[in-house]
């Protein structure tokens, strides 16, 4: 996505036909709501997304007529809980492009899938001096789970520097690759940084990193609602996500893997459904994708995920970025144009994610005063606290677009963050 170079108007008139925003919201109910006496502005979307009506029938539905667990059923209900899960995992896989269903892994979201090809498929091959490289634009759930295996084995997480407009430094990861040699067991990265909107070139790191042999994760909880992603594509190794980030119910979300790499990767958990046969004497384990799921899935979760990638799909992805792409413009231009505000991450590469600051106001006042308006933003963070250092920042306001959000909205937060600086006389 380029910010430069809006493919619409900035009022988004050139849409209209083939993307009708107003059709999209009205199929979001959670939008239509009041907040302080004013129309609810939702720009928290990189934390969590509202939900359209297919995803709560779907839930409902699975609430009303199909509750039962999952597997080993000889019920009719239960063989439509079974028939809906496992019609997710396909559903995930189709949407994904992933050649199988089976290396579709349900989890509980990003942060469970990283922390399982961390423990699964990473620790059992790390040794004193190891590496795992990251960047320093990552979540803390690409951080940590690193740090906890790399902590264990005497091995160290190296990031990776990007520079003042947030984007990644493709000649240091070289430099990081060529250093840590064969040291390094794996580089990962997000697709699209939750605190700074920047898209990594996943493809030219793949690349790099396959050179040398060695394996990419990439962490796609805020690519998969922005824009289409083709894992055969991309070419990674691993690739995870959450649902409740693309319009999705919480807590579920996938590892996506290479299916040599699934296949060679003990368990995180046991439990039941994990197993081939369990006695005192030995364990046999399920094949993959059973093998990293023990225990009763979260099987309404996955049928509303479903729903929620059924959902996507149906909408002109084309025609949606397109819109995203001149919300981004005209957000970056009108807080820009704000004396006293300082837009943090301007790569060329960006998703509708935009972090700013507001001279003179704390960024947790400007979000309490937003709210006060009605506009939902985040302030903090944002679970990335090294990207924070980089910028010499304790924290920022965070302004996060959906497909549903207007260019009425952008204009109410603009208005809004200098109703902000009028109260605090800035
Ligand atoms: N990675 C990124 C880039 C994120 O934005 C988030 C959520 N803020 C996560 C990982 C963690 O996702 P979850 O909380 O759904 O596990």
């Amino acid at each position: 996505m380029s910010v430069a170079t809006p493919k619409a108007d900035p009022l988004g008139k050139a849409i209209g036909a083939a993307f009708d925003v107003e059709a999209v919201r009205a199929e979001f109910p959670g939008l239509h709501q009041e907040v302080h006496g004013r129309p609810l502005v939702y720009l928290d979307n990189a934390a969590t997304t509202q939900k359209p009506r297919a995803v709560i029938r779907a839930v409902e539905r699975f609430y009303l007529r199909d509750t039962s667990n999952i597997h080993r059923g000889v019920h009719a209900l239960a063989e439509r809980a079974t028939a809906l899960y496992e019609g997710a995992r396909r559903t995930v896989a189709r949407f994904i492009g992933s050649p199988s269903p089976d290396q579709v892994v349900f989890t509980r979201g990003t942060t469970e899938s990283i922390n399982l090809a961390a423990r699964s498929f990473v620790r059992p091959r790390l040794a004193p001096g190891d590496e795992v490289v990251v960047t320093w634009m990552e979540h803390h759930a690409n951080i940590v789970p690193w740090q906890i295996v790399c902590g264990e084995a005497k091995a160290a997480v190296r990031p990776v520097a990007i520079d003042d407009r947030g984007a990644l430094d493709l000649s240091a990861l070289e430099e990081a690759l060529d250093r840590g040699g064969e040291r390094v067991r794996m580089v990962a990265l997000g697709h699209v940084s939750n605190a700074l909107g920047t898209v990594n070139p996943v493809r030219e790191v793949v690349a790099m990193a396959h050179a040398r042999g060695v394996p990419v994760l990439v962490d796609g909880a805020q690519a998969v609602p922005h824009m289409p992603v083709d894992v055969t594509e991309l070419g990674c190794d691993f690739y995870a996500f959450s649902s409740h980030k693309a319009f999705g119910p919480g807590g579920v979300g996938v590892l996506w893997g290479r299916a040599e790499h699934l296949a060679g990767m003990p368990p995180m958990l046991g439990g039941g459904d994990m197993i081939r046969s369990v006695s005192f004497e030995g364990t046999t384990f399920a094949d993959p994708p059973s093998r990293f799921e023990a225990g009763t899935p979260n099987i309404e979760g996955a049928a509303g995920f479903a729903a929620a990638l059924d959902f996507l799909s149906g909408l002109d992805r084309e025609a949606v970025a397109v819109h995203e792409e001149a919300l981004l413009a005209h957000a970056s231009e009108e807080l820009a144009r704000i004396p006293g505000v300082r837009l943090v991450g301007t790569a060329p590469e960006r998703a509708a994610i935009v972090s700013f600051t507001v001279e003179g106001i704390h960024p947790h006042d400007v979000g309490t005063i937003l709210d006060g308006r009605g506009v939902a933003i985040r302030a903090g963070h944002h679970c990335a606290q090294p990207v924070m250092q980089r910028f010499g920042l304790p924290a920022t306001a965070r302004a996060s677009f959906a497909l549903y959000n207007t260019h009425g909205e952008v204009e109410a937060l603009a208005a809004a963050v200098r109703h902000a600086q009028e109260v605090f006389g800035v």
